[in-house]
């Protein structure tokens, strides 16, 4: 069997493994626009703070080791057409085009950083997007020269930028359209707390401005951002507005939905026979509720890989439903949440309940006044668990892997409140704060922190 796999980051990488475990026969070609295969985005933060080595380290595989495996890899090479009635792609290198028949298909172009249009936004040195091997090295070679820098994005990557820009000492604002930081990933009663602990490191927050110009001197650089409501001086601008799928080619070739989604079914397949896609140019199934969202997540594109594999070789695999699971560090909190979240509640037309604790992690006589920030979404009419959040400064973050199970295994608050988690007062209490925050969530006091003396 002949397998074409279009894209070599986490869904593309996932797809080669399983092949190459499931179908000892397998004759894999494989397709990346980049020079090197397999970059992982999700180390640049550690890269530009000095924590992984390299960028080569950023990679699960490379040139070398696929041919190893007897994968056929064809780097700087873009797949630029898809012919699904003859069962072809028409790929791209050095100028010259090529076509090449499959047999089965995987697509993981993935997506790319949304440039928004910005006045200047290609006139100038010194802007970044924050998204591949290309940009990862750009932005750290910019690193040492920059003394004051803009992100406009306050969503987690843009979050990863600026905390790796304040960390090195370069005076950093972050400007973004909507009034809180992370306002997709966390409700407000945690990015109030974060919002003011960044101030703290010397990262400042602009919130409710658009950016709409950028400007520069005689040389070329940029020096100043101007916003709907203010200017400010930057020498160096980093964009983290978002991420578009990397579709365009795919235009009337296969179902595309809004913004270039690949149509997909669970299975991974796509509208034509035997192409099959994942990654960041699809959609998941949503775990909390019946729906399909789009969660640009590396758990989501290995998932979806080893899905579509298996199903390319012959077997049935579903997608299972996810929750959109994810963690996060900023100075000194540690984050994570899940599912479907506190803001989203004007949706559910008054059906959705949601409540924020704070509780002390350990028991009081341990001297270690450490407090957990939770939050749960459940429905008021079932009690069943939508979503959560955690924050503390020690790492609580396992506990949203805990919160994530209980979505997709249907549990209920009344489940959650008695739930069984050991206790040992290094790490926790009798009643754990999980336990608690179900409990509060039921209007129960009898597992919070209360000591008689
Ligand atoms: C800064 C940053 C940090 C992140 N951190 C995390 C994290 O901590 N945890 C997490 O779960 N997720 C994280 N993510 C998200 C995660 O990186 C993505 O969800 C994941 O990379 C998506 O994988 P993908 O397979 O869809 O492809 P992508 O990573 O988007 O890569 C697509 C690949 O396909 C190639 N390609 C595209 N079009 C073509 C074409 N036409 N022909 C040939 N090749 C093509 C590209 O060159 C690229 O190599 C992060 C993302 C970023 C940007």
């Amino acid at each position: 069997m002949k397998y074409v796999v279009v894209g070599t980051s986490h869904a593309g990488y996932e797809v080669i493994e399983t092949l190459l475990k499931e179908d000892s026969e397998a004759q894999i070609e494989v397709f990346e626009s980049g020079d090197k295969p397999s970059f992982l985005s999700c180390g640049i933060q550690s890269y530009l703070e000095n924590v992984s080595p390299s960028l080569d380290s950023l990679h699960y595989a490379t040139t070398t080791s696929y041919e190893k495996q007897g994968v056929n890899i064809h780097v700087n090479t873009t797949v630029v057409d898809l012919d699904t009635d003859n069962k072809t792609i028409t790929v791209e290198h050095d100028g010259t085009k090529e076509d090449v028949s499959y047999d089965k298909l995987f697509l993981s172009p993935g997506g790319s950083a949304v440039k928004p249009p910005i006045t200047g936004i290609d006139d100038y040195n010194n802007v970044f997007f924050m998204r591949g091997r290309e940009w990862a090295d750009k932005i750290k070679q910019r690193m040492p020269h920059a003394k004051k820098a803009v992100v406009v994005g306050g969503g987690y990557i843009g979050i990863e930028a600026a905390e790796a820009f304040a960390k090195a000492g370069i005076e950093t604002k972050i400007i973004d359209v909507a009034e809180r930081i992370l306002s997709t990933y966390l409700d407000p009663e945690f990015t109030n707390i974060l919002e003011q602990n960044s101030k703290q490191h010397q990262l400042e927050f602009i919130g409710g401005e658009s950016v709409k110009e950028i400007t520069g001197n005689d040389n070329g650089d940029v020096t100043t951002v101007i916003t709907d409501k203010g200017e400010y001086q930057a020498d160096t601008v980093l964009f983290a507005v978002g991420v578009a799928p990397a579709t365009s080619w795919l235009k009337d070739k296969i179902d595309l939905g809004t913004k270039g989604i690949i149509t997909i079914d669970h299975h991974q397949q796509t509208s034509a026979p035997d192409v099959y896609a994942g990654g960041d140019a699809t959609m998941v199934p949503f775990a909390p509720i019946e729906e399909d969202r789009y969660i640009a997540l590396a758990t989501n594109s290995r998932r979806q890989g080893v899905t579509a594999a298996l199903n390319m070789v012959g077997k049935s695999a579903t997608m299972p439903r996810v929750s959109g699971t994810s963690g996060l560090q900023l100075f000194d909190y540690k984050f994570g949440q899940t599912g479907v979240h506190g803001t989203e509640a004007d949706n559910y037309d008054g059906h959705l309940g949601q409540q924020y604790v704070e509780e002390r992690i350990r028991p009081k006589f341990m001297q270690d006044d450490t407090t957990v920030h939770m939050k749960i979404i459940f429905d008021k009419d079932s009690h069943r668990i939508l979503g959560g959040q955690v924050m503390s400064t020690e790492d609580v973050t396992q506990a949203i892997n805990t919160l994530s199970v209980a979505i997709s295994a249907g549990f209920t608050l009344e489940q959650l409140a008695v739930q069984d988690f050991f206790f040992q007062p290094d790490y926790d209490r009798p009643w754990h704060y999980l336990n608690v925050l179900a409990q509060q969530a039921l209007g129960q006091s009898y597992g919070s922190d209360q000591m008689l003396f």
